[in-house]
């Protein structure tokens, strides 16, 4: 399985300013005049992360495929436009779209989707809710977008996640739980073969929440390959923004580790945000594991671009 990231912003799209461009750029400069290495491509190979990447313009979309099969998409966010790009010239394909929910950071995307103003794609669109179809067909109400979503030309298909779970799919099992979320959101659980792929965003859990649920959430989550989990902000910020609807960093690696997960991708970043702020959480995720140092738990920073092949 190769999951790749086209969004991992949280709540609204988030550019790189020009003055943290600048800051970079000439952070950059100063290491080049100073280093040996004068090939371009060798010398950035040896940056770190702070300054060989940018995290999170687009909001949520992530591509899940395997051996050429129809592509699962995890939410719609803007990144859907930037996966859409790379399918404009291509006839006849499927796209299966898996939503969490209908916040606008997780459908925006829609609209700017190329393959599906080409009639002869077809995109399924997934969801428990049941009002799936009257969702997306609002945000492109007149007042907000010029073309309704029913003249989009693709075929459009819809499930309502409801009575088959797991729901199989080209030989994925699709595993969905509902989460804590204002509004409710949908997590999840992707497996094929002996791969397991978690997806829980838009979440808030708590010592509190997660003990009603501890067995379940354990029995859904346990030994993922790979788990991309909500960790909206560090502990600290958490605390003021309690009910929020989103997850600290600290208890998303206390669950992995519970979990016994192997791959924690730390997701839906804050707006507020900077690229310093989140290697910071980054860096402190990594620190509280050195602390159990009992297993190998590999965590992520979501990027714009970045594969994780399973
Ligand atoms: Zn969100
Ligand atoms: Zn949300």
């Amino acid at each position: 399985m190769k999951i790749t990231f086209y969004g991992s912003r949280g709540s609204i799209a988030t550019p790189l300013l020009l003055n943290e461009y600048h800051k970079k750029t000439k952070a950059i400069l100063n290491l080049y005049k100073d280093s040996q290495i004068k090939d371009i491509d060798d010398f950035f190979a040896t940056l770190p992360l702070e300054l060989s990447q940018i995290f999170g313009g687009n909001t949520a979309c992530i591509t899940i495929e395997d051996d050429g099969e129809d592509i699962l998409i995890l939410d719609a966010g803007s990144g859907l436009r930037e996966l859409g790009r790379k399918y404009t010239s291509v006839n006849n394909k499927t796209f299966h779209i898996l939503l969490s929910h209908f916040h606008w950071d997780h459908i925006c995307g829609i609209p700017f989707f190329k393959p599906l103003y080409n009639p002869t794609n077809t995109i399924i669109f997934y969801s428990p809710n049941i009002d799936l179809i009257e969702n997306l067909k609002r945000q492109q109400h007149p007042s907000h977008f010029p073309l309704s979503f029913d003249k989009l030309p693709a075929k459009k298909k819809f499930v309502i996640l409801n009575e088959q779970n797991p729901y199989s799919l080209n030989g994925y099992k699709i595993f969905h739980i509902e989460l804590n979320h204002p509004g409710g959101s949908t997590g999840y659980i992707i497996s094929k073969d002996d791969k397991k792929v978690s997806y829980a965003t838009d979440t808030e859990f708590t010592p509190e929440n997660i003990d009603e649920k501890s067995l379940f959430f354990k029995a859904c989550f346990e030994s993922s390959d790979v788990l991309i989990m909500d960790t909206q902000y560090s502990l600290t910020e958490f605390f003021s923004k309690f009910d929020w609807g989103h997850t600290s960093s600290t208890m998303a690696v206390n669950l992995a580790l519970e979990w016994r997960v192997k791959r924690l991708v730390l997701f839906h970043s804050d707006p507020e945000h900077t690229d310093e702020d989140m290697i910071k959480i980054l860096r402190d995720a990594e620190e509280q594991i050195k602390q159990f140092n009992k297993r190998q738990l590999k965590i992520i920073l979501a990027v714009e671009g970045h594969c994780i092949e399973i």
